[in-house]
């Protein structure tokens, strides 16, 4: 949840570097995060976001898996310019990465959401504009999610089955109706390595790398290219930890169910909050 006081003092500071972002990033302006003094990688979730008792399991922020399992996650494109460079990087190590893709850039680049599906890679719906869910009348949130849908559908014939909110937020009660009209399962992230900051591929690299365990579900943007330029350290460097790169939807059926200690929150081991400063993506988080 944004506080919206916070919010505003984050969101203009930041906007004049923002507007430097790539022009594909529909996105407003960086979205405050809850926690602004935050650790850089990922901790202790503060969004909240839980689901009553006795309710299937809609969100996730990581899965507790079986074996060294993880899902690296890029949300905010297809950026033009820096997509296929990344996707040339997963094919050559032979990793599957997971697109959370904004539908007017879906719309913009229908031959790179083409070249995500046909190369193994999941692509999963993160809204139209890029707008606080969370603020919105379910009709508006309604109309952000199905246009993605249909942008997406008619690049690649492919629907989404997973769904990422903007900046992470989303009320409890949004999760459930979007997740039960649109069949979705919400998905957020244990590790965030502030990349929209753009702290430089090697301080990405390096907080990617320190905070990623099994069952990992690694926040990036595949619009800023210092994210992608981070990504060769990345994959060599867990790759020859020993873990193995799915998708989101391949590692959610891994998913062991709760364990018991793994998270801070009785019982819901996977709807816990978004681990990190649930929000800080400004453009994107997610
Ligand atoms: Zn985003």
């Amino acid at each position: 949840m944004v506080r919206p006081a916070l919010l505003l003092s984050l969101v203009f500071p930041l906007a004049q570097a923002w507007a430097q972002a790539p022009a594909d990033s529909p996105s407003p302006a960086p979205a405050a995060t809850a926690t602004p003094a935050a650790p850089a990688v990922s901790g202790a979730g503060t969004a909240t976001l839980t689901t009553p008792p006795g309710t299937a399991k809609v969100t996730f922020s990581r899965v507790n898996v079986n074996g060294p399992y993880i899902a690296m996650t890029f949300d905010d494109g297809p950026s033009g310019p820096n997509t296929p460079r990344l996707l040339d990087l997963a094919a050559k190590d032979h990793i599957k990465l997971t697109f959370f893709l904004i539908g007017e850039n879906a719309a913009h680049y229908p031959q790179l959401v083409q070249r995500e599906l046909a190369e193994g890679h999941e692509v999963g719906n993160h809204s139209y504009t890029h707008p606080d869910l969370a603020k919105m009348s379910d009709d508006a949130v309604r109309a952000e999610i199905q246009k993605t849908q249909d942008a997406i559908i008619a690049a690649s014939g492919y629907r989404p089955i997973l769904m990422r909110p903007p900046y992470g937020a989303m009320t409890p009660k949004q999760r459930l109706w979007v997740s039960h009209d649109f069949g979705f399962k919400i998905i957020l992230w244990d590790v965030d390595p502030l990349d929209w900051k753009r702290p430089g591929p090697d301080v990405v690299a390096s907080r990617i790398i320190a905070a990623t365990r099994p069952g990992s579900i690694i926040l990036s943007h595949d619009i800023h290219s210092q994210t992608v330029d981070a990504m060769p350290k990345v994959f060599d460097t867990l790759l020859a930890k020993g873990y193995k790169f799915v998708t989101v939807s391949e590692l959610l059926a891994m998913d062991k169910g709760p364990a018991a200690k793994a998270s801070p929150k009785p019982a819901a081991a996977t709807d816990a909050p978004a681990p990190t400063t649930a929000s800080a993506n400004p453009a994107s988080t997610r």
